[in-house]
Protein backbone atom coordinates (compact mmCIF):
# COMPACT_ATOMS: atom_id res chain seq x y z
CA UNK A 1 0.00 0.00 0.00
CA UNK A 2 1.17 3.31 -0.97
CA UNK A 3 1.74 6.13 2.16
CA UNK A 4 0.27 9.14 1.21
CA UNK A 5 3.27 11.88 1.81
CA UNK A 6 1.45 13.34 4.96
CA UNK A 7 2.04 9.54 6.03
CA UNK A 8 5.33 9.27 4.81
CA UNK A 9 6.21 12.06 7.16
CA UNK A 10 4.34 11.04 9.76
CA UNK A 11 5.91 7.78 10.06
CA UNK A 12 9.57 9.66 9.65
CA UNK A 13 8.91 11.84 12.96
CA UNK A 14 7.65 8.54 14.82
CA UNK A 15 11.32 6.86 13.95
CA UNK A 16 13.08 9.99 14.63
CA UNK A 17 11.49 10.01 17.96
CA UNK A 18 11.84 6.15 18.36
CA UNK A 19 15.22 6.06 17.33
CA UNK A 20 16.21 9.07 19.73
CA UNK A 21 14.54 6.93 22.60
CA UNK A 22 16.64 3.49 21.71
CA UNK A 23 19.86 5.29 20.89
CA UNK A 24 19.69 7.11 24.22
CA UNK A 25 17.34 5.69 26.86
CA UNK A 26 16.45 2.56 25.98
CA UNK A 27 19.43 1.02 24.50
CA UNK A 28 19.66 -2.38 26.25
CA UNK A 29 18.65 -4.23 22.64
CA UNK A 30 20.63 -2.26 20.94
CA UNK A 31 23.61 -4.29 20.32
CA UNK A 32 21.29 -7.77 19.92
CA UNK A 33 19.35 -5.64 16.76
CA UNK A 34 22.12 -4.12 15.27
CA UNK A 35 23.79 -7.89 15.12
CA UNK A 36 21.08 -8.91 12.41
CA UNK A 37 21.91 -6.09 10.29
CA UNK A 38 23.80 -6.82 7.20
CA UNK A 39 25.54 -5.17 4.36
CA UNK A 40 27.75 -1.71 5.33
CA UNK A 41 26.47 2.09 4.94
CA UNK A 42 27.47 3.20 1.01
CA UNK A 43 27.05 7.05 2.25
CA UNK A 44 24.53 7.62 0.00
CA UNK A 45 22.81 10.09 2.78
CA UNK A 46 19.27 9.34 2.91
CA UNK A 47 19.29 8.47 6.82
CA UNK A 48 20.19 12.24 7.11
CA UNK A 49 17.48 13.54 4.79
CA UNK A 50 14.80 11.61 7.16
CA UNK A 51 12.11 14.53 7.45
CA UNK A 52 14.17 17.37 6.81
CA UNK A 53 18.37 17.38 5.48
CA UNK A 54 21.02 17.13 8.39
CA UNK A 55 22.49 20.75 8.80
CA UNK A 56 25.54 18.87 9.43
CA UNK A 57 25.43 16.82 6.01
CA UNK A 58 27.77 17.99 3.51
CA UNK A 59 27.35 16.86 -0.52
CA UNK A 60 29.84 17.21 -2.36
CA UNK A 61 29.72 16.56 -6.30
CA UNK A 62 31.88 13.59 -7.28
CA UNK A 63 32.28 13.95 -11.29
CA UNK A 64 34.34 10.75 -11.42
CA UNK A 65 31.66 8.69 -9.69
CA UNK A 66 28.59 10.75 -11.27
CA UNK A 67 26.36 11.21 -8.07
CA UNK A 68 26.62 13.32 -4.86
CA UNK A 69 29.01 12.12 -1.88
CA UNK A 70 27.91 12.41 1.11
CA UNK A 71 29.74 13.09 4.28
CA UNK A 72 29.22 13.81 8.13
CA UNK A 73 30.39 17.81 8.98
CA UNK A 74 30.54 16.11 13.23
CA UNK A 75 31.55 12.45 12.42
CA UNK A 76 33.34 11.19 15.73
CA UNK A 77 31.04 13.55 17.74
CA UNK A 78 27.62 12.60 15.83
CA UNK A 79 24.54 11.94 17.45
CA UNK A 80 23.90 8.30 18.74
CA UNK A 81 20.97 8.00 16.98
CA UNK A 82 22.28 8.61 13.75
CA UNK A 83 25.24 5.79 15.14
CA UNK A 84 22.89 3.26 15.43
CA UNK A 85 20.52 3.91 12.01
CA UNK A 86 19.22 1.41 10.51
CA UNK A 87 18.40 -0.29 13.81
CA UNK A 88 15.18 -2.24 13.09
CA UNK A 89 13.76 -3.40 9.66
CA UNK A 90 11.40 -0.37 9.91
CA UNK A 91 14.01 2.42 10.04
CA UNK A 92 14.45 1.64 6.02
CA UNK A 93 10.89 2.53 5.38
CA UNK A 94 11.41 6.07 6.08
CA UNK A 95 13.93 6.59 3.15
CA UNK A 96 13.85 7.61 -0.26
CA UNK A 97 16.50 5.86 -1.33
CA UNK A 98 17.78 1.79 -0.50
CA UNK A 99 19.96 1.63 2.02
CA UNK A 100 23.17 0.22 2.04
CA UNK A 101 22.18 -2.78 5.19
CA UNK A 102 19.86 -4.81 5.12
CA UNK A 103 18.49 -7.53 8.25
CA UNK A 104 18.37 -11.10 8.67
S1 LIG B 1 20.73 5.28 4.33
FE1 LIG B 1 22.05 3.53 4.82
S2 LIG B 1 23.63 3.51 3.20
FE2 LIG B 1 22.64 5.54 3.15
S3 LIG B 1 23.93 6.84 4.48
FE3 LIG B 1 22.30 6.00 5.77
S4 LIG B 1 23.15 4.12 6.69
FE4 LIG B 1 24.46 4.69 4.94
Amino acid sequence: MQLSRLQFRTKQAAGKIRRFIRANIYTDENEKLLARREGECTRCGACCKILFKCPFLIEQRSPEAGKAIYTCGIYGQHFNQCRIYPLVPEDLEEIEEPCGYTFR
